[in-house]
This record gives structure tokens, C-alpha cells and sequence, in this order.
């Protein structure tokens, strides 16, 4: 057996998968409405094939050949230091798609697809009783499932290191209580004692043709590279990648609020900088993949957020925005639309959240699917428990299920365990740009002048191009010398936001 075998396999698994992200992203943005079924199957056919080349003999008499199946470690001890890592993770890989048995993952499909179907209409309809038997079915399944992976404290640690390999219930509850009690203190004294903004002006008209064409013009100043990328429509804006040389983002557009589209297309664009810096001759290898989710997550906020909704940032571009939108911005300073584009105001839905209470939305989901999966809260007593939870962290209560317990599609895709990524992507994220600073002690004039592509570069160097050849622990002990903390992130809301509201510094 040769590693090169090896390599072949899964560069052959992994092209599989791209040519079926292409007909993923073709039936989210440009496919004819009637051609849906048939497209599924394309999809489910090429799924099948993959997951068949990945669990059937000849793959594994190949790894066999090459790792200690208990172990993940090489069978030739003198493997250096990329190729080991690449034998680890391949087999790991190889354990969670062979852990299942093909007809829980044949049921557990079947159940989702038809559930999602079942909670958009339930959503619509407001009726929380019309999903909640399919929500007990998944929530089975993934305790199932969490059996099936093996896990030592939770089986809800089985279900999170599927998104953030590593991490668990443990390790996030700690993150979390620290970050909920910073947050819910620094949302109260904006609330209480911060100097209201109005920000009324950002629902004003504006014109979408010039929306999309800022967008894309953003996109390229932060080194979007559009001869390998392209942005189109879609529902709900997302990320694609073919291939290093073919990452693909959308958008989504809307005449009276301006901040949804300019900040998803930021926050695509970052996803899109990763995929687009991960190295090409690392595709097909297990090297040439995204850390985690929260990693993943880490870049697209660092640059929605972090730069994206900085003074600095808006400093080089607010000329061009007026230039282009000179009514809706009429007699709107620098000053004013920093602070409009940075208003916090707790709200009932997660995706329209600002950047100091988004966390918060995600911690209560966080503590949710933990008592779920481990059977101390049911089904039947979740919008309860939900609205609960949105009165203590948010001070505030849904007033039906469709803006609170329905308003998500994760649970619906039995996606149990990806939430906590969400907020852990602003915990690196915060943590990587306070080494950025070091490395470049300018930052702030460099945003200031659009010199964006000098980020982007730090970025690749120090993640991108970095593939999956550590964790995300390792990673940022690497790049801080100390591991993953919420008080970074605490610090920069709390200096940024008590600066905005006008309230006494900590
Ligand atoms: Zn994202």
C-alpha cells in the first residue's frame, strides 16, 4: 500500500464532493423551480457514491496498510510530519463515516427532509405542536448517533466535535457563563444608561443595483480574488468552494435595509478568503480542509465585524458609499453612520441580531440542545423553556413560535451541536486579530487607507494557508501563546461599545 494510493482515494472522493457542490450552489441560485426532484437525486446519487468509494473494502484495505486502525498513528514510524498528520486524519475520517450503519444515515436522511419540509410550514403557520413529534424523532436519532461515535462525559460532546473537533459541552459552558455574564451586564448598561441612536436612516430607500454593485466592489478592496470567485442571488446568503481556484459567494438584497446585504456580502466574503486561501496542492488531502466551523466562522466575523463595522473601515469607504447613495445619506456624518450600522438592540431573531447580543442568542441555543440531547428538558416543554431563556438573557419574550422556538432551520436538519461554532468563531476570532495587531502595529491606518489586502495576507499565512495540519486549539495557542478565552472578545465589546453609547469605561 502506498501513501500515494491513499492520496488518490480520497483526491477521488473529494472531486465526488465538488461536482456535487456545484449542483448544490446551481439549485440554490440559477435552477428552474421544476427541476428540484430530479436535481435532488443528482445530489443523492453522487452522496452515495461518495460515501460507498469511502467505507467500501478497497478504501480500507488501503489505510489499513498504512495506520493502525486503533490508533490513527502510521504503521511506518519514520513518517515526517505532514503525512502523519494526514494519516490521522484521514482515518478519523474514515471512523465517522463508517461508524453509522447505511440504514440509520438512509433513515435519519429521510426523516430530516421530510422534517425541514414539515418545520417550514409549521413556521409559517406558527404551530409549534405541528413539529414538535419530528423534533422528538431527530432528537432520538442524534442520541443515537451520539452512541454510535462513543463519547466520555455527554453524548452531546459526540455531537459537537462533529463541528469543532476538540472542543465539548465542558470546555463551551465555561466560555459561555463567562461570556453571558459580560454580555447580559453590557446589554443592560446600554439599555440602561448608553445615549440612544437613531438609526432610522438605515431603512430608508436604497437603490439595490447600487447595493450589489458596492458590494462587489467591497468584496474586491478586501481581496476577493474574482477571476477564481463570483457572487449571485440567493435566499439565504452562503459560501461555496469547488476548489481553491473556484469559491463562489451570495448575497441577498433589500431596498429598505441597507445593512443586510453590505454585511452579508462582507461576511460571505470572508468565509470565501479562507476557501480561497487554502493551498491547491493541498486539495483532495484532508490538509486541504477548513480547521472547524468556528474557525470558519472566525474569518467571515473578524471581517463583518471586527473590521467591517470598525470606524476605520468606513473611514476609507463612506466617500464612495455617499457618492453613490447621496439621498438616503444626505446630512448622515461618518461619525453618525458608525454608530447606526453599530446599534445593539436585543431582538427576537438570531440572523437580524447586532454583534453584542448575536452571542447571546447562540448561548441559549447552546444550553437547549445540551438539555435536550441529555433528556432533562422535553420537546413538549421547549417554547417554554425558550422563552424563558430569551427573558434572562435578553430581556425580552417571543409572542409565537415562528420568531422564537421555530425560527431556526438546525434542528430541522438534525444539525444538533453546530450552534456553539457560531459564538466560538467570535472567541478566535477577537483572539487573532489581537496578534494581527501586533504583527502589524499600523492596522488601524492600514484599514483607513482600503490597504485591506495586507490582512488577507496575514490571514493566509497564518490560517488559511495553514489547511486543517492543526486544530483550532492548537492554532490559537500557536498564534497567542494562550488558549481559547472569552475575555478578548469581552474586552474589544466593552471598549468599542462603551465608547459608541457614551458609557463610563470598565
Ligand atoms: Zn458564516
Amino acid at each position: 500500500m502506498s501513501i500515494q494510493e491513499l492520496k488518490d482515494r480520497l483526491a477521488e472522493i473529494k472531486k465526488i464532493d465538488s461536482i456535487g457542490a456545484v449542483l448544490h450552489w446551481d439549485q440554490e441560485t440559477y435552477m428552474p423551480e421544476g427541476a428540484g426532484d430530479a436535481r435532488a437525486e443528482h445530489i443523492s446519487y453522487l452522496s452515495t457514491l461518495a460515501h460507498r468509494l469511502h467505507t467500501g473494502q478497497e478504501f480500507l484495505n488501503c489505510l489499513k496498510g498504512l495506520v493502525n486502525m486503533e490508533t490513527g498513528e502510521p504503521l511506518q514510524p519514520q513518517t515526517d510530519a505532514d503525512t502523519r498528520r494526514m494519516l490521522y486524519l484521514a482515518w478519523k475520517d474514515y471512523r465517522d463515516v463508517s461508524t453509522l450503519p447505511a440504514d440509520f444515515v438512509k433513515e435519519l436522511a429521510l426523516l430530516t427532509a421530510k422534517s425541514q419540509q414539515v418545520w417550514q410550514k409549521a413556521r409559517v403557520e406558527n404551530d409549534f405542536n405541528a413539529f414538535a413529534p419530528y423534533l422528538e424523532k431527530i432528537i432520538d436519532f442524534k442520541r443515537k448517533e451520539a452512541e454510535y461515535y462513543g463519547y466520555t462525559t455527554t453524548p452531546y460532546d459526540a455531537l459537537i466535535d462533529k463541528f469543532e473537533p476538540g472542543m465539548n459541552t465542558e470546555k463551551i459552558t465555561i466560555l459561555f457563563n463567562r461570556l453571558k455574564e459580560a454580555l447580559v451586564q453590557l446589554v443592560k448598561d446600554i439599555r440602561e444608561k448608553g445615549t440612544p441612536i437613531d438609526d432610522k436612516p438605515m431603512q430608508r430607500s436604497f437603490d439595490v443595483d447600487k447595493q450589489w454593485e458596492f458590494g462587489l466592489k467591497v468584496a474586491e478592496v478586501m481581496g476577493y480574488d474574482f477571476t477564481c470567485g463570483r457572487q449571485d442571488k440567493s435566499a439565504h446568503p452562503f459560501t461555496t468552494t469547488f476548489h481553491p481556484t473556484d469559491v463562489r459567494i451570495t448575497t441577498r438584497l433589500h431596498k429598505n435595509n441597507f445593512k443586510t446585504a453590505i454585511f452579508s456580502t462582507i461576511h460571505e466574503t470572508g468565509h470565501a478568503l479562507y476557501e480561497q486561501g487554502l493551498r491547491i496542492d493541498d486539495y483532495g488531502s484532508p490538509l486541504g480542509e477548513p480547521i472547524s466551523f468556528g474557525i470558519h466562522e472566525s474569518q467571515s466575523r473578524i471581517w463583518e465585524n471586527i473590521i467591517g463595522r470598525s470606524r476605520d473601515f468606513w473611514y476609507h469607504f463612506y466617500p464612495q458609499l455617499t457618492g453613490m447613495f447621496s439621498r438616503p445619506l444626505v446630512n448622515i456624518n461618518l461619525d453618525r453612520f458608525y454608530k447606526m450600522i453599530n446599534t445593539v438592540k436585543p431582538s427576537l431573531i438570531r440572523v437580524e441580531a447586532d454583534e453584542v447580543t448575536y452571542s447571546l442568542h447562540i448561548m441559549l441555543r447552546f444550553e437547549i440542545e445540551a438539555l435536550l440531547i441529555d433528556g432533562k428538558l422535553e420537546v413538549k416543554d421547549l417554547p417554554a423553556a425558550w422563552d424563558q431563556k430569551m427573558e434572562e438573557f435578553l430581556g425580552i419574550r417571543p409572542e409565537d413560535y415562528k420568531d422564537g422556538v421555530l425560527q431556526d432551520v438546525h434542528w430541522s436538519m438534525g444539525a444538533f451541536g453546530y450552534f456553539p461554532s457560531y459564538a466560538l468563531g467570535n472567541l478566535y476570532g477577537a483572539m487573532m486579530v489581537n496578534r494581527m495587531q501586533k504583527d502589524i502595529p499600523d492596522l488601524s491606518e492600514t484599514i483607513k487607507s482600503g490597504k485591506l489586502p495586507i490582512i488577507r495576507e496575514w490571514l493566509r499565512n497564518n490560517v488559511h494557508s495553514i489547511g486543517h495540519r492543526m486544530d483550532a486549539e492548537e492554532l490559537i495557542r500557536k498564534l497567542t501563546g494562550e488558549s481559547l478565552s472569552a475575555e478578548p472578545f469581552i474586552h474589544y465589546l466593552e471598549k468599542k461599545y462603551r465608547d459608541i453609547y457614551a458609557l463610563p469605561n470598565k
